[in-house]
């Protein structure tokens, strides 16, 4: 996939309307809708100031949630639930949407831009029509959530074209919603075809630090993986084997790969139908000079749970009826020395169940690294930059990736295509 791709920098907005897809998907307060982590509020600013200071009027977007599009979906979602079809009114369909409206959200912008932010009571209905046709240079408006329409997760052409045509005959549509660039929709992907399309700062941040990492890695080039299960990152072994000079395994996914190699692993967490696969990427490691390294101690307890009486042993030597919760101090240092060298590191996944402090020492250790570490460093994934954030690491990273799924998509090497539909450098 080419990552070269135009930005903000690089069209007129000036007296043009824009249409800028953002990631308002927040996380809110069951009971009472508050907005209760604002950073991809946040995180959207630097785009947004700088179309307004550029004299562009903004019309934003975004998913929130997973509100049904239709009164039939809602049915269908509650009956599964256990509902029956009679129980439900269209009442309860628009009030259980309603939970999802972005009005929060564009209170929340007003509060952090210091400006009115006008919002839309529908997405490309009558009132986002015409507040859309009456906004001024500098003005911001938000619309509704984009999955009140059925239109937007099918990439429906006729909701895309009705999107786009809210920026009229000279529009720009501004990409800036890296979480959602892997998914082919309306509101990522297909407005495209109705607008010129250029990526706003985050993702080009993401593009030009994670695309330059897999298409030209200052060397050695270490990756990192590590979580729960190899099956959610077959590609992305797969993917950097072709790329990088060393393969870190850490994590519960690891066992999978000791038991590969003929060990034991006890009550470790395995994916017994991913062993031969395993062996494969161990063969495929070997054949192509690329270094893969795996625990080589662990700290075993006998059961899931947090505890200061576990166990440390080498990993070859793992007993029956133990299971491996984190990698061991000679890992640590293992690891470590691997960082230490490198000119480029990509994380993805912890080291151990770092949810039990006892078994955070390994996770812990590699953030550390990382930190301490010249290289360009990178963190993908929900988990690992949640532990790089609480461990007051994440102003040392070169980069924290803000998508989950659309970070791990990146790195197998798949096309993604809110980015490939942008227009070429
Ligand atoms: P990320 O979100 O960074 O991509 P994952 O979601 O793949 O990471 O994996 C994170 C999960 O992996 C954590 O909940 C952690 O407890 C779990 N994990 C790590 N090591 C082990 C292990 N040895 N055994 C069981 N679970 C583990
Ligand atoms: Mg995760």
């Amino acid at each position: 996939m080419n990552y070269q791709k135009k930005t903000v920098y690089d069209v007129d907005v000036k007296g043009k309307k824009v249409l800028l897809r953002c990631d308002f998907n927040v996380p809110q307060d069951k009971q009472t809708g508050a907005i209760t982590d604002d950073k991809r509020i946040r995180a959207a600013l630097p785009t947004i100031r700088y179309l307004l200071e550029q004299g562009a009027a903004v019309i934003a977007c975004s998913h929130l949630g997973k509100p049904n599009a239709t009164f039939d979906a809602y049915v269908k979602k509650q009956v599964e639930k256990g509902k029956k079809p009679e129980e439900l009114t269209e009442a309860d369909w628009q009030k259980s949407n309603k939970k999802l409206s972005l009005a929060p959200v564009a209170v929340r912008l007003s509060e952090l831009l210091g400006i009115p932010v006008a919002m839309a009571a529908d997405t490309v209905g009558p009132d986002a029509q015409a507040k859309a046709a009456a906004l001024k240079p500098g003005e911001l408006l938000l619309l509704e959530n984009t999955r009140f329409e059925k239109g937007e997760t099918k990439n429906d052409p006729a909701f895309a074209k009705a999107l786009a045509g809210l920026a009229g005959a000279d529009g720009v549509y501004v990409s800036d919603a890296f979480g959602t660039v892997h998914r082919a929709h309306a509101s990522t992907a297909g407005v495209a075809d109705y607008l010129p399309a250029v990526s706003g700062l985050l993702i080009q941040k993401e593009l030009e630090i994670m695309g330059g990492a897999l298409e030209n890695p200052k060397r050695p080039f270490v990756a990192i993986l590590g979580g729960a299960k190899v099956s959610d990152k077959i590609g992305v072994i797969n993917n950097l084997l072709e790329k990088a000079d060393t393969i870190i395994i850490g994590g519960g996914m690891a066992y999978t790969f000791i038991k590969a190699m003929g060990h034991n692993v006890g009550t470790s967490l395995l994916e017994a139908d991913k062993v031969d696969y395993a062996k494969e990427m161990l063969e495929k490691a070997a054949q192509k000079g690329v270094m893969l390294l795996l625990p080589v101690d662990t700290a075993i307890h006998d059961k899931f749970e947090n505890t200061d009486k576990f166990l440390t042993v080498d990993t070859a030597m793992m007993p029956d009826g133990y299971m491996g919760l984190d990698i061991g101090p000679k890992s640590v240092r293992l690891f470590t020395e691997a960082i230490r060298g490198a000119g480029t590191v990509i994380w993805n996944g912890p080291m151990g169940v770092f949810e039990f402090p006892a078994f955070a020492e390994g996770t812990k250790a590699i953030a550390r690294a990382l930190a301490e570490s010249d290289a360009i460093t990178i963190v993908g994934g929900g988990d690992s930059a949640a532990a790089v954030e609480q461990l007051g690491f994440a102003d040392k990273m070169t980069h924290i990736s803000t998508g989950g799924g659309a970070s791990l998509e990146f790195l197998e090497g798949k096309v993604l295509p809110g980015v490939a539909c942008l227009l070429d450098k």
